[in-house]
C-alpha cells in the first residue's frame, strides 16, 4: 500500500531546493577535521570484511530546527563532521504509515508494512537481517538491533515462510536490561532513561525484564550488572544508553550488521519545544560519537558503511491539520520527505543527491554492499552508494 503525499509539487520542490541550498552554504563554511581512512581495495560482497551500521531516528526533525541557516547551530556534528564526509540524499520520501514502529520495521523489510503501529508484532515480510544471515550463512551474533523502545522487540525477525526469527537479528532493549539489572534501585534514579517513548507499541504479555535479559548482558555484552548500572547513572537519556550498549557490542561481538534506533527527538510530542531541541542536539552528538567509535575500532575502521536517516519527518507549521513540530500526522511534504546521510570508505564525500529516492531503497542497497539478495523487498539499489 502506498500513501500519497498530501502536498503540492511546488511545496515539495521548495522543501528540497531549500535543503540543497542550506547544505551548499554549510559545506562552504565547514572544515572537516576528521581523518578518513584511505580507500582499500576490496570486492563488493566480501561480507567477512565489510560492515554496515544503520542509525534511524524515531521521529525526525524539521529543517527549520536543523538544516536551515539559523538552526545549524543545533547540529554542529552533522554539519561540520559528518556532512563533508558523506553522500547526502536530500529527498527521501516515505510513502508508508507515519508511526515509528511500523515505519522503522518497513525500513528494515523494504516493504511498506500495514500492520497496526501499536501492536508490536513481527513484520510479515523478511527483514534485511534474515536475508543477510540466511543468504550468507551468518551466525546469530552477526546481526543486532538496539532500541530504546521495548515495543520494538519483534523488529529483528519476520513471520515469513523460509525466513523468521531463526535467521533474524538479536534485539537488545537497553531499558529492559536496566530494569533487570537494577531491580532494587529507586525508580527516580533512572526516570529519564526508563520513560516510555511516545507511541510505544504495547509490550506483549509475559515479556517482563528478567533472567534472559541479564544473561544477554553478561554473556553477549560481557559487563557486570554493577558496571552497567554505574554507567547508566551517568547518562542523560535512553538514546545515550543505547549508544553505550552499541559501543560494548561493537567491542565485544563486532557484528557485521547493526541497527540502532534513536528516539529522544520524539519528546516533541509532549509539546515542549526546548526538549525537542535538546533531543536534536543530543542526537547530533550521538551520531558523531557512533561514527567516531567506528573509526576507533579496528574491526570497523575503513570497512564500515554508516547510514543515518530519520524514519520520517514532522509536520510543517502551515498545515491546518497539524500542530507544527509537535506531531507527524498530516502526511504533508515535511512529514514524508526526509533525508539520508551515507558515510564509508567507498562513499563519495561531500556529494548531494537531489533526485527523489524512496525509504524502501535502504534494504536492497545494504544487500548489495554486503552481498546478499533481497527478493521480497521493494525499492532499488542506490547507484550513488554502491
Ligand atoms: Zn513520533
Amino acid at each position: 500500500m502506498n500513501f500519497p503525499l498530501r502536498s503540492s509539487t511546488s511545496q515539495l520542490r521548495s522543501l528540497v531546493w531549500n535543503r540543497r541550498e542550506f547544505l551548499r552554504l554549510a559545506a562552504a563554511s565547514a572544515v572537516s577535521t576528521t581523518f578518513t581512512p584511505a580507500l582499500r581495495a576490496r570486492g563488493v560482497g566480501s561480507f567477512d570484511r565489510r560492515k554496515v551500521v544503520i542509525v534511524t531516528f524515531g521521529g525526525g526533525a524539521r529543517d527549520e530546527e536543523t538544516f536551515a541557516p539559523d538552526a545549524q547551530q543545533n547540529i554542529p556534528g552533522m554539519i561540520k563532521t559528518l556532512l563533508p564526509q558523506s553522500t547526502f540524499f536530500g529527498q527521501v520520501v516515505n510513502h508508508g504509515i507515519l508511526g515509528h514502529y511500523v515505519a522503522t520495521t518497513s525500513l528494515a523489510t523494504g516493504v511498506y508494512e500495514t500492520f497496526n503501529n501499536f501492536s508490536g508484532v513481527a513484520p510479515p515480510h523478511p527483514t534485511l537481517f534474515e536475508y543477510f544471515r540466511r543468504d550468507l550463512s551468518r551466525p546469530a551474533h552477526d546481526a543486532w538491533v538496539i532500541s530504546p523502545s521495548n515495543g520494538f522487540r519483534n523488529m529483528g525477525g519476520s513471520t515469513a515462510r523460509r525466513y523468521g526469527p531463526a535467521f533474524g537479528a538479536g534485539v537488545i532493549l537497553p531499558k529492559q536490561l536496566l530494569e533487570a539489572a537494577a531491580p532494587g534501585h529507586p525508580t527516580n534514579d533512572f526516570d529519564r532513561l526508563l520513560r516510555d517513548t511516545y507511541e510505544e507499541p504495547h509490550t506483549l504479555a509475559a515479556q517482563t525484564a528478567g533472567e534472559a535479559e541479564l544473561r544477554q548482558m553478561e554473556e553477549i555484552l560481557r559487563f557486570s550488572r554493577d558496571e552497567f548500572v554505574h554507567h547508566a547513572l551517568s547518562l542523560d537519556s535512553a538514546d545515550e544508553l543505547s549508544v553505550y550498549v552499541a559501543r560494548q557490542l561493537m567491542l565485544q561481538v563486532a557484528p557485521s550488521l547493526m541497527w540502532i534506533t534513536l528516539h529522544d527527538i520524539d519528546v516533541a510530542h509532549s509539546g515542549a519545544f526546548s526538549l525537542y531541541l535538546d533531543g536534536i542536539q543530543r542526537t547530533d552528538r550521538l551520531c558523531v560519537e557512533i561514527w567516531n567509535q567506528i573509526q576507533a575500532n579496528p574491526e570497523y575502521a575503513g570497512k564500515t558503511t554508516m547510514f543515518v536517516l530519520p524514519d520520517f519527518g514532522r509536520d510543517s507549521d502551515g498545515d491546518p491539520a497539524g500542530n507544527g513540530f509537535q506531531h507527524h500526522r498530516t502526511g504533508d511534504a515535511a512529514s514524508r520527505t526526509t533525508w539520508m546521510m551515507v558515510l564509508g570508505p567507498e562513499i563519495r564525500q561531500g556529494a548531494f543527491v537531489q533526485r527523489p529516492i524512496d525509504s524502501l531503497d535502504l534494504v536492497p542497497t545494504v544487500g548489495r554492499i554486503l552481498g546478499f539478495s533481497t527478493p521480497l523487498a521493494d525499492g532499488s539499489v542506490l547507484p550513488e552508494v554502491v
